[in-house]
């Protein structure tokens, strides 16, 4: 079938949301004639989540730099399209050339969300590709995993022939020329898996220990990291989307990792050590960035971008230009602090739509737990300086069923919440509240996934906020529970996302609407599936033990115990090592100017 002749002589378009999320054609996308090698890259979401996605185009221009290699971009189309896809038999395909996924050499999937998972199955399924890895053939392309949640592939392990984990900069060059040199299935996998940072499961499988699928002591898979980001030319052709995205603009990944040491947070952990992109290399990145694109507003991305060494003088290099160009910046933050509001008074223009912070716990005990080093008073001040600079909206992020948490400490979110409200005289607060999931390769992996009744109980709690005309966003518990079994599974749980995708046709489990519970109930009884042992904390034996992201285990048990014990560690940017063990000859901390 000629797939664009098929979509653009028919009504298939026309009678779809959003048809430009089908058809390619942005400035900047990048087409090739006669490549030898083609690789499909894949964000296993709609192209609005997709394209908003900095690290989705940073994989692309870093495929897309060889010239032996043309990269195509693939995403899963929302349902509407994917009925008009299985009713006409359009195999899913590429937007660059309209390719059927299944005639590429490889598919490379990111892991963004756990949630995502049953989208791999559905992408596999509309390919033609076979769903488990060992029923490919040679000429299915070879479907390679990579990003944060690569950390433990497990629960998706049958479903893909390889995994990276760690940076995309450090292991494209080697995966070109492993397919440049090998043309077998066969052999590319096995000189796959002899490359640092890769996994490949059909050479390294799981074995039973203590009910748990686990793997052997030796058979360590190492994570691969970029010792510096100046090293690599970031993608400055960035593609320019023709409709209304999640983030229609420019992004600059001002740095990467972050060293604050908060103990749920994977991102954190994955991505240590900071190291901080230069202040001179930003600015030719940004001004390059905007010529190329056009865009009226630039993102500087990072896990928490105020804490940029030399932000100040970064902004005061940049603003005349930007302000030349009419063009806006932004600097995504949930950071509790003074410097944090009156930056975004700097850089609002009169425009003060709303400030978000994240406290994440109400009571000075929780959030000494969690390390998250910010106390009652930094919160009443923070929010009174946003008052005082003019804004009248403000969100706020907490999150509940965290470790030693009890029914007392959800009490103080509502009571700061109120006292917050009562003092500051703002307009509107609204609190978020998600619940807490322990993850992989974090202190807080050892934790047990709150039972759901006292989950219930909690958000009970919550719903005071509404009585003070606080308005409250509460996640779904059943949803998080679901994201849990996939955060700490092993590869046993893999049948259930196979269940819940081809029975159930539960897809796009991320979006309240399509998420049905019942679905999932379903698929558990079928399979006598026992969560306990994947929710209800784990000992010395984890899933995941054998990927190494550089942070040691005993670094993750220490501050497991120093939670209990309500102790703190500080950030190592402006304190002593704590010793995670991430750092070595090769690879350090960088930040641009000492505190
Ligand atoms: S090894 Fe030390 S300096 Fe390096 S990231 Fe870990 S705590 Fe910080």
């Amino acid at each position: 079938m000629n797939i664009s002749k098929f979509l653009f002589s028919t009504d298939v378009l026309h009678n779809v949301l959003k048809p430009g999320r089908y058809i390619g054609g942005e400035y900047n996308e990048i087409i090739k004639d006669k490549t030898k090698l083609k690789i499909a890259i894949c964000f296993p979401d709609i192209y609005d989540i997709g394209m908003s996605h900095t690290g989705f185009q940073i994989l692309y221009n870093l495929f897309n730099y060889y010239d032996s290699v043309s990269a195509e971009r693939v995403f899963l189309p929302w349902i509407d399209m994917i009925e008009k896809m299985e009713k006409y038999k359009i195999p899913l395909y590429s937007l660059e050339t309209y390719t059927p996924v299944k005639n590429f050499d490889l598919l490379g999937i990111t892991l963004q969300y756990e949630l995502s998972y049953p989208n791999i199955l559905k992408i596999l399924s509309m390919s033609d590709i076979p769903i488990y890895s060992k029923d490919r053939k040679e000429e299915d392309p070879i479907v390679l995993g990579g990003g944060p949640c690569s950390s433990n592939p497990e629960p998706v392990a049958p479903f893909f022939d390889a995994f990276f984990i760690g940076d995309g900069e450090e292991i494209v060059k080697n995966i070109v020329e492993v397919f440049n040199k090998f043309k077998s299935r066969e052999q590319r996998l096995i000189e796959l898996s002899k490359l640092k940072g890769i996994y490949v499961p059909k050479l390294n499988k799981p074995i039973l220990k203590n009910g748990l699928l686990v793997h052997d002591k030796n058979k360590i898979i190492n994570s691969i990291k970029l010792s510096d980001l100046n090293n690599f030319k970031f993608p400055i052709n960035q593609i320019v989307s023709n409709i209304k995205i999640v983030h229609l603009r420019a992004i600059v990944e001002i740095m990467r990792g972050c060293n604050r040491g908060c103990r749920f947070c994977h991102a954190g952990m994955f991505y240590r050590p900071t190291r901080e992109r230069s202040v001179e290399n930003m600015e030719k990145i940004i001004y390059e960035i905007l010529e190329n694109t056009g865009f009226h507003e630039i993102s500087l991305l990072s896990l928490s971008t105020l804490d940029y060494s030399m932000l100040n003088e970064l902004i005061d290099r940049i603003l005349p230009y930007l302000n030349e160009k009419h063009v806006s910046l932004s600097l995504p933050s949930s950071r509790v602090d003074k410097f944090s509001v009156e930056l975004s008074s700097k850089l609002s223009s009169g425009r003060k739509a709303g400030l978000t912070f994240a406290p994440e716990a109400g009571s000075q005990k929780m959030r000494d737990i969690i390390n998250k080093g910010i106390d009652e008073k930094e919160i009443f001040d923070v929010v009174k300086t946003a008052k005082e600079n003019g804004w009248n909206r403000i969100k706020l992020y907490f999150m509940i069923g965290l470790p030693n948490e009890t029914e007392e400490d959800v009490e103080e979110i509502v009571k700061l919440a109120k006292n917050l409200k009562k003092h500051s005289k703002l307009k509107e607060i609204t609190v978020n509240i998600s619940v807490f999931i322990p993850k992989p390769h974090t202190p807080f992996q050892y934790s047990k996934f709150e039972d759901l009744k006292s989950l219930k109980n909690k958000i009970k709690i919550l719903y005071q906020l509404k009585k003070y005309k606080i308005r409250v966003n509460i996640q779904d518990p059943y949803q998080s529970y679901v994201e849990a079994i996939f955060a700490l599974g092993d590869q046993n749980v893999s049948k259930i996302l196979y269940d819940i995708v081809f029975e159930e046709n539960s897809i796009f489990q991320q979006w309240d609407e399509n998420f049905n519970f019942n679905s999932w109930a379903r698929i558990f009884n079928k399979n006598e599936f026992d969560a306990s042992k994947y929710l209800n904390g784990f000992n010395d034996i984890l899933p995941w033990d054998f990927i190494n992201t550089g942070v040691s285990k005993e670094f993750l048990k220490n501050e497991w115990e120093k939670s209990k014990n309500i102790e703190k560690t500080e950030d190592c940017r402006w304190s002593s090592c704590s010793m995670c063990g991430v750092c070595n000859k090769n690879l350090k901390v960088i930040v641009n100017k000492e505190q």
